[in-house]
């Protein structure tokens, strides 16, 4: 990746666009799903991949009926 550094405007909607250059690196295609999170005080985009439906965790993952739910979550269900 050559730049790896980019001040964008964001619009009245709350848009902004993602550098070409940074697409390409990450393999991010038109209609894509990105997933953003808040991390301290940083704005986070990356490519979604599938994630507990309650905590977003990536881990441990069992999917039912579509979705996904980590094993942490899971027992939480159970013990409910
Ligand atoms: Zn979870």
């Amino acid at each position: 990746m050559k730049k790896i550094y980019s001040i964008r405007k964001i619009d009245n909607l709350g848009r902004i666009v993602i550098p070409m250059d940074f697409r390409k690196a990450l393999e991010i295609q038109e209609w894509d799903e990105l997933a953003i999170s808040l991390r301290e005080n940083e704005v986070v985009i990356r490519k979604a991949q599938n994630a507990c439906t309650f905590c977003g965790s990536e881990e441990g993952l069992t999917e039912y009926e579509g979705r996904f739910l980590c094993k942490a979550c899971l027992e939480k269900l159970k013990s409910f």
